[in-house]
């Protein structure tokens, strides 16, 4: 039998991002769900479709959705929080967007559920709340409540059936959910025997209709899995798969992990009777193969060996893949090829790139490209020795792997040698540059700012869309930006807050922007990646050594400074956070990319001090999401690296400049100390949407560095009450030195709209105001 080929999952924003446009137009009012419904069916066959022309066995379904599947999977499970469910939409779709982005409306002010980085992706997810009341079970056509049915796997597998493909539908496992999910109070659900097994008992449940609808295989995806263990995981995870795997009746199972190593359960996995273990051969690579060789496989289970990577956009090297798979031979016959996790984290193909040179474009494989590789790599994996040496497929490989892709630069290597451990120390200590700092600030207590972004309006988008193609030029574009940049500053001074911003006009995004202006890297037209709901992201991709080009900023910040007495703020994004939102190199380390991008970033900042802009942000919007996901990683693989890199940005500074830094999504309560070794004066981080936890670790750690922790969630287009905001600045003020507290949104305006961001921001302004008059 040839060697069978898995996709793990599909991406399903489309190729020109449909859906993404299709949803929004449906938010805006501009057309109908049916039309939402007939593009995403659209989509559906056509990516599978796609998968069927490639070769590929095992066609995922149930990969689709409309915002996350995480959240479909809270749905599947009737885990809906009763403030969702009694705004009694029509349709199940509405009550969806309701729990994923909030709603404010007729039917009543509902918060969306809290949203967090999808392991170390840049993929968000929400977070599941189960309220005590909760009735888990499997909603199947019930006709009083049909309004919130489950059926979409069902729906999707006969959907694809119809159209003469057998798909593999994929689930979110029982236990990742469980792990991930929280209660009304946000902290961590307390798992008793009644929802595991009730939990479990969905599972079966869905098992059993795909035995009905005669699906030979469902994957159950665990990425938790590859977490360190807590007491009683363990426990859970089989107290699961034992009654799930009972039931499971014809259809074989397969336990999907990815983005890591399983290691430390293999031998009880192994156990456990799946009929498929999939495993990272990317991330989890030595401690996956060397558990396998340890423990064997189980004569009924096949290995999925997840040889394509699905988060990097570089082509696979068949030899390397091949000798992954050779390895697990020699313990098993039963081996399949796999994508190493879903190819949702990558972007949809290279085709129609055509800014990039065909001689640098065959380096990349996207998603359609990597269904090609997968099946390349399993034919090869069947292929005699005398087949593969005629195979023009290997040559063509090898060949892309063989040789300099590009020459490398003397002078970044040559800088980065003479670097000494004082480039990585700023002078003097925090606490005496927080003391001159006030005093050249003048700044009042709890000062107000935002994060950078304001809104990036359709004007706006279509202004560089016309320089982009040529219609107007580059000096009336800088006219225009600037007219922007006046108009911000203008209702900033208007609205009271004390720090401004320019309003980053000018940038598509706060990578790609800073790419453009750095040696080293190449960008695409179409490449966009889903970060949270229809949001999408488009990475540059780091091709060779990196150095700065010219100056980026400085020119915007040195002209919005000169049009107010305020102090503004310059804005930058950080060495770490650029790497890990572009697709790295895979020739160099990344510990050696993020030095080389660090410098490029202190030419800037040093540049900005010295056109006079006396506050610089240095966003690192994701350090925390590449934090490696076992704790025995964290500073070895990382954090030794990462955290020295940001020093080396702002180690050059005057004592009275300010260096701000800013993270989204900041679950740090467990790094605070490495935050705090960053050495920024102030950070600003998310933490409305999410837990409050940090604030216990900011108390309990003496943390050093001022901070401004979101007073409101930018993600949603809810506009918060002055008292609301004001409750917020008090429970920061119970947990913090009232002297270190900044008043800031969340994260950057740039994604919401006028209409929602000033009345915000006003009540933000507001309430600091209120309770400076009666501190
Ligand atoms: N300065 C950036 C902005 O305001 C920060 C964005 C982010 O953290 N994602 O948009
Ligand atoms: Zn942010």
């Amino acid at each position: 039998m040839s060697t069978l080929t898995s996709v793990s999952g599909f991406p399903r924003i489309g190729q020109n991002r449909e859906l993404k446009k299709i949803i929004e137009g449906y938010w805006k009012g501009a057309n109908d769900l049916a039309a939402v419904k007939a593009t995403a069916a659209e989509l559906r066959a056509k990516h599978w479709k796609l998968q069927q022309a490639a070769g590929i066995d095992l066609i995922p379904s149930n990969d689709f959705s409309y915002y996350d599947q995480m959240l479909d999977t809270a749905i599947l499970l009737n885990v809906i929080p009763q403030r969702y469910a009694r705004l009694s939409f029509d349709n199940q779709e509405d009550t969806l967007f309701a729990m994923a982005r909030g709603y404010q409306g007729d039917k009543g002010d509902v918060t969306a559920l809290p949203m967090k980085k999808w392991f170390t992706t840049n993929y968000h997810y929400l977070v599941p709340e189960v309220e005590s009341a909760a009735e888990i079970k499997l909603r199947v056509e019930s006709a009083a409540e049909i309004k919130l049915n489950s059926t979409k796997p069902f729906d999707e597998f006969n959907e694809a059936k119809a159209l003469g493909i057998d798909t593999k539908p994929v689930f979110i496992g029982p236990y990742t959910f469980l792990k991930l999910a929280r209660t009304p109070e946000a902290t961590e659900l307390e798992l008793d025997k009644g929802l595991v097994n009730a939990v479990a008992a969905v599972y079966v449940e869905v098992l059993a209709k795909f035995n009905e609808l005669g699906a030979a295989w469902v994957q159950l995806d665990e990425p938790y899995l590859v977490l360190d263990k807590e007491p009683g995981d363990v426990e859970l995870f089989k107290t699961l798969y034992t009654k799930i795997l009972s039931a499971k009746g014809n259809v074989k199972v397969l336990l999907n992990t990815y983005f890591g190593h399983i290691a430390d359960v293999y031998e009880t996995v192994n156990l456990l009777g799946f009929d498929g273990i999939g495993l990272d051969l990317n991330e989890g690579r030595e401690e996956n193969l060397e558990a396998v060789a340890k423990y064997g496989v189980a004569s009924n289970t096949t290995i999925f060996a997840g040889v394509i990577n699905g988060r990097n956009i570089w082509r696979n090297n068949y030899a390397t893949s091949l000798g992954l798979v050779d390895a697990l031979k020699q313990v098993t016959a039963n081996v399949a090829v796999s994508t190493a996790s879903s190819l949702l984290h990558v972007p949809f193909s290279t085709e129609g790139e055509t800014g990039i040179p065909a001689e640098d474009l065959k380096h990349f494989a996207f998603a359609v490209q990597k269904l090609d590789e997968l099946k390349e790599v399993a034919a090869l994996a069947d292929a005699t020795e005398d087949e593969k040496k005629a195979s023009a497929a290997l040559a063509a490989n090898q060949a892309l792997f063989d040789g300099t892709r590009v020459a490398a630069d003397p002078a970044v290597a040559e800088r980065i040698g003479k670097l000494s451990d004082a480039d990585y120390v700023r002078q003097p200590a925090r606490e005496e540059r927080q003391a001159l700092q006030r005093e050249a600030l003048g700044l009042p207590l709890l000062p107000t700012t935002t994060i950078g972004s304001f809104p990036q309006t359709k004007e706006i988008r279509a202004e560089r869309a016309k320089l982009r193609k040529g219609e107007v030029t580059k000096e009336a574009y800088d006219e225009f930006i600037k007219a922007q940049i006046d108009a911000v500053i203008k209702k900033q001074e208007e609205i009271g807050l004390d720090v401004l911003v320019h309003g980053e006009f000018e940038r598509n995004d706060m990578v790609e922007y800073f790419g453009q202006n750095l040696n080293g890297f190449l960008f695409t037209k179409n490449a966009w990646v889903q970060s949270y709901g229809t949001r999408c992201v488009k990475p540059p991709i780091v091709w060779g050594d990196v150095s700065r080009a010219n100056p980026i900023t400085v020119e915007w910040s040195a002209y919005a400074q000169s049009k107010t007495d305020h102090v503004m703020k310059g804005m930058l994004t950080g060495p770490v956070t650029i790497l890990n939102w572009s697709w790295p190199r895979e020739d160099i380390t990344h510990e050696e990319q993020t030095k080389q991008l660090a410098l490029a970033i202190r030419d800037e900042v040093l540049d900005l001090e010295a056109a006079g802009i006396k506050v610089i942000q240095i966003d690192e919007a994701a350090l925390r999401e590449k934090l490696p996901l076992r704790k025995s990683d964290w500073h070895v693989k990382y954090l030794d690296w990462a955290v020295p890199a940001f020093r080396l940005v702002h180690s050059a500074v005057k004592p009275t400049t300010q260096i701000h830094t800013h993270m989204c999504y900041s679950e740090f309560n467990d790094i605070i100390r490495d935050i705090d070794a960053m050495d920024a004066d102030v950070i600003s981080f998310e933490a409305s949407r999410g837990d409050l936890v940090v604030l216990d670790a900011i108390h309990d750690a003496h943390f050093e560095t001022e901070a401004g922790p979101g007073v409101y969630d930018i993600h949603s287009p809810r506009i918060p009450s002055e008292k609301e905001i004001e409750d917020r600045i008090y429970e920061i003020l119970d947990k913090m030195d009232v002297k270190k507290v900044w008043i800031n949104p969340d994260c950057g305006l740039k994604t919401r709209g006028n209409a929602e961001t000033w009345p915000s921001l006003e009540n933000l302004v507001a309430a600091a105001k209120a309770v400076r008059a009666k501190l």
